[in-house]
């Protein structure tokens, strides 16, 4: 597999094997199954909804804790559960109920979860994150809740405290919060194609495992700089465009 593949570099590629005709094409034929990997918030979601939560609300002190998040300075895990803590428990109602009105979901996610059952592909949300708007908002696509990863929630202190059902195990020490490297290391490398969709800090880990990256954003310039396979998108289409061509067998 070529370093990076770059979906500009790609476009004529795909343009011939589209000719080829899809009698041909038999995507899943290779000797690894793909198993997807999908972040949630601004991959599967438009916008980061921890993010536009924090600027909604505004409470004092988030935004230094933001940057040190990006700045690689603060693990995730000790961020989020930081901003979280900002904010009092009696605001939950109002907090969901500004995500769930809000938040947009990426074009061609139903598509994508179509394909994945078409062809017998498991797909997983792996997410940084939290359950009281993931589930809700994943709610209409009927995704088992067994191959939904996430954080967790307390509301019952004064203050909102995030909790961390998946967080790292002994092999990884990034303190990720909800660890997406201990989930895709149980599909073996040699029995899988793993395959990881994102746009963030979320996904830097996760992104060194696996044999193709779906990117956006921030992971598209991370994937550039340490030369992982890689194919920028914007849409879900886009991503079931280059699953129907086998483009992770590449
Ligand atoms: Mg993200
Ligand atoms: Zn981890």
């Amino acid at each position: 597999m070529s370093a990076t593949i770059s979906s500009t570099n790609d476009s004529t590629n795909s343009a011939n094997k589209a000719a080829e005709g899809a009698e041909t094409k038999r995507p899943l034929s290779g000797s690894k199954p793909p198993v997807l990997f999908c972040d949630f918030d601004g991959t599967i979601t438009l916008s980061d909804n921890i993010v536009a939560v924090m600027k909604h609300f505004n409470p004092e002190g988030w935004e230094p804790i933001v940057q040190d998040i990006v700045a690689l300075k603060k693990s995730v895990r000790q961020g989020v559960g930081e901003m979280f803590a900002l904010l009092p428990s009696s605001m939950k109602q109002e907090i969901t109920d500004y995500i769930l009105s809000t938040a947009g979901i990426r074009p061609g996610f139903r598509e994508l979860l179509d394909w994945c059952k078409r062809n017998g592909v498991e797909f997983f949300v792996t997410s940084g994150g939290i359950d009281f708007f993931v589930y809700p908002l994943l709610a209409p696509f009927g995704i088992p809740e067994d191959h939904i990863f996430c954080n967790g929630s307390d509301f019952s202190g004064e203050r909102i405290e995030i909790t961390w059902p998946h967080s790292c195990d002994e092999e990884c020490d990034n303190d990720c919060g909800m660890c997406k490297t201990a989930v895709i290391r149980r599909f073996p490398k040699d029995e899988y194609a793993r395959i990881l969709i994102g746009d963030s800090i979320t996904d830097f880990a996760g992104a060194k495992l696996v044999d193709l990256v779906f990117s956006r954003s921030h992971l598209t310039e991370r994937c550039r700089e340490l030369g992982l396979p890689h194919i920028p998108f914007e849409t879900f289409h886009d991503v079931v465009h280059h699953l129907e061509q086998g483009d992770w067998r590449a």
